[in-house]
């Protein structure tokens, strides 16, 4: 196991909200380590996302390597690694990978929620070939308006009154909405009676076969044989947060189990903050990247407050030169 230096600040996750936080840190002269898995939604969305101020248009994958470059070219170490335990205070904390300690002042937790895809065969992996990439949408307040006029399926995946809720949302939109249930909950009265108003029709099954190519899905087919083929495909599942680390420091969780926090991300635990979708908040990305900066703001003042600053000659070791440009291929990340 390598011990690595003190930092300032680790951050646990490196999608919008950690990254905002590293760009703010890393500007102000701390020593900011990003520790990211690789598992956010962003790194396999290659759809254009349209209500991002000042990105508007983006894919989703590029949108994550700007902010990547960024961070780094302020001066952010960003390593790729899954972070399992942590432990410590406010001054001393430590984040270990299966290979690695990491030491820290400080902490950000912006680990994002898990979500569910649908099953194909009783497996989740047929389908990531498809999630994100071209007709296949999961975010109905990012995404709803994209299949105005289509014909749209919404895949509840052991979320059928969800489901039920997003399929009422697409019917502004679409031009015509059907809903397939996997898993095997069904439909709460009200939530079928509310789709019964609105002509939306209701399936259930489970997924057998997908038909398409190059990330564009053009069918599927249920293990009773029957084949769907609509324009487009929405994902409508649980969404859990990530909050494995949060329960290993003691954080107060809400009843979803988002880690609780001050407006600004500070938590229930001296020098621990979390920002980003793992707050109790609208899981959008300039809301992500907002909390990150927010929560960035404040710990570099608390840092301040404390009289703590990473000597110059750590600093150097663990920050680029401020020429470095931000070649992500010299990036761990
Ligand atoms: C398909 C899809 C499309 C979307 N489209 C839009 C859109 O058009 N507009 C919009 O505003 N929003 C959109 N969203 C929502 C948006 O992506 C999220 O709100 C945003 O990414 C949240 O940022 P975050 O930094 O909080 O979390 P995330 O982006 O989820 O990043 C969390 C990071 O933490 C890492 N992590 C978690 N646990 C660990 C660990 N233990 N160790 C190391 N790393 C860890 C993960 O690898 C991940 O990279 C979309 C979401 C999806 C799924």
């Amino acid at each position: 196991m390598t011990d690595s230096p003190v930092y300032d600040t680790l951050i646990v996750g490196g999608g919008p909200a950690g990254l905002a936080a590293a760009l703010h840190l890393a500007f102000h002269q701390r020593s900011v380590l990003v520790l990211d898995r690789g598992s956010g939604p962003l790194g396999y969305t290659t759809t254009p996302l349209w209500n991002v101020p000042g990105f508007v248009g983006v894919r989703g994958v590029a949108l994550l390597k700007q902010l990547r470059a960024e961070a780094h070219t302020a001066g952010a170490t960003l390593t790729k690694g899954n972070a399992l335990r942590v432990s410590g205070e406010l001054g001393d904390f430590r984040i270990e990978t299966e290979t690695v300690t990491y030491r820290a002042r400080t902490l950000l937790l912006a680990t994002g929620v898990a979500r569910h895809h649908p099953r194909v065969g009783g497996h989740h992996a047929p389908w990531l070939a498809y999630a994100a990439k071209g007709n296949t949408y999961y975010c109905p307040d990012c995404e709803a308006p994209e299949i105005q006029g289509q014909h749209v399926l919404v895949i509840g995946v052991d979320a059928p009154d969800s489901a039920a809720g997003v399929a009422l949302t697409l019917s502004e939109f679409a031009q015509s909405v059907t809903v397939l249930l996997t898993g095997e909950a069904g439909l709460s009265e009200s939530a079928a009676d509310r789709l019964r108003e609105r002509g939306i029709p209701v399936q259930m099954g489970e997924i057998a076969a997908l038909e398409g190519r190059r990330g564009h899905l053009d069918a599927l087919t249920l293990e009773d044989g029957s084949r769907l083929a609509p324009d487009a495909f929405f994902v409508v599942g649980p969404k859990l947060p990530r909050h494995e680390l949060a329960m290993q420091l003691g954080l107060e969780l809400s009843a979803k189990g988002h880690i609780q926090t001050g407006w600004r991300g500070q938590t229930n635990v001296a020098g621990v903050w979390a920002a980003g979708d793992v707050q109790p908040q609208t899981q959008q990305v300039s809301v992500a990247l907002g909390s990150g900066n927010m929560a960035a703001v404040m710990i570099d003042q608390t840092l301040t407050r404390l009289g703590l600053r990473s000597p110059a000659a750590q600093l150097s070791a663990v920050t680029p030169p401020p020429s470095a440009s931000p070649r992500l291929s010299s990036m761990s990340l």
